[in-house]
């Protein structure tokens, strides 16, 4: 059988030995009376790790996402969210149809909005007016991109956000590899942030789950909202239990995905810098740009498949390869060599 070396996203990582184990074993009870000692215990090491009040176990990101903006808003108000944000264009068109809200674009330079274009989207109140609720933040920011937002950045826009009565919600799906890059504790990189969710199933590796922060009446507000939208769980810590296990052994490991796509990006600038902006490549996500090379992105995803390598089309003239745990060193080295046989 051929080697695949799945680029396509870090969701590809598969639960290790570890956590199927205490999938098995998992102490378990009925998460609706809040009787579960897992579910519990995830909720309370996760909210502990960011600095926040409490935590709330969610079956996905979009999940976390929704139910963050449905709990945070009322029917017509309008959030903010960044132009190149999931929570804006992989969910469903979720924020109209289930928060009822509005959303309002910010374009972004490298992924910071502008404070003038911020300051000027949050709109007056007045009787006509949709009320300006929420600014939405990602970090790593633009899921085609993965750039880590810095402590500085983040403090300066909340102080922003905080300054016109709006909330602050970061979809942190890959903080722990912004974290990483940037060498800052999640807790103290995310000390501004209000409310926020970070995924189990990237790069950490479980099979599902997100967890929601926030306050402690927050979170009672979004339990309810979960439960609305079908999420609620009967013996959810089996599931809980890969998280923790995720927590406990899958963050120091970040660095090496950074690493990897680091070198990958390193690698195929060398074979034309044209198509990788290596100084650029900060997280585990790196972008081809085939323009120079005239070739077609979907014809060189088809011809990296049949080398075992996957990986994402972005549109014809840009890709998208993911690290992570199932991506090695060496991994690296054969995928840029392959690369180079594809573009010539
Ligand atoms: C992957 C991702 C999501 C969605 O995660 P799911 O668990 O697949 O729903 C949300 N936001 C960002 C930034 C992501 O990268």
């Amino acid at each position: 059988m051929n080697l695949i070396r799945d680029y396509r996203s870090d969701a590809a990582t598969l639960a290790t030995f570890e956590m199927r184990q205490a999938m098995a074993n998992a102490e378990v009870g009925d998460d609706f009376s809040r009787e579960d000692p897992t579910v519990n215990h995830l909720e309370e090491m996760s909210a502990k790790m960011f600095g926040k009040e409490a935590g709330l176990f969610v079956i996905s990101c979009t999940m976390a996402n929704q139910i963050a903006i449905m709990t945070s808003t009322h029917h017509g108000d309008e959030v903010l969210v960044g132009e190149e944000s999931h929570i804006y264009n992989m969910e469903t068109g979720g924020l109209a149809a289930l928060a009822g809200v509005q959303t309002r674009s910010l374009r972004s330079s490298e992924g910071h909005f502008d404070f003038q274009d911020i300051q000027k989207s949050i709109r007056k109140r007045g009787l006509q007016v949709p009320m300006t609720k929420v600014l939405c933040l990602e970090n790593t920011y633009d899921l085609n991109r993965g750039i880590p937002l810095s402590k500085e950045y983040i403090s300066e826009v909340s102080l922003l956000a905080h300054k016109n009565d709006l909330l602050v919600y970061l979809d942190g799906a890959r903080i722990f590899n912004a974290a990483s890059a940037l060498k800052v504790e999640p807790k103290i990189l995310c000390k501004d942030i209000d409310i926020m969710q970070f995924s189990l199933c990237k790069g950490l590796s479980a099979p599902v789950g997100s967890v929601l922060l926030g306050t402690k009446d927050f979170i009672e507000k979004a339990r309810r909202m979960r439960q609305r939208i079908g999420g609620g769980l009967a013996q959810a810590g089996h599931m809980a239990a890969a998280g923790v296990v995720a927590l406990e052994t899958m963050i120091d490991r970040i660095q090496d995905d950074n690493i990897n796509a680091k070198n990958l990006a390193i690698g195929l600038a060398n074979l034309n810098e044209n198509i990788v902006n290596y100084e650029k490549t900060l997280t585990n996500i790196v972008q081809i740009d085939l323009k120079s090379v005239g070739k077609d992105a979907y014809y060189m995803s088809k011809d990296l498949e049949e080398h075992g390598i996957k990986i994402k089309v972005i549109d014809r003239e840009t890709c998208r390869l993911v690290t992570h745990r199932g991506i090695t060193a060496e991994d690296i080295e054969e995928t840029i060599n392959i690369i180079k046989n594809t573009i010539r």
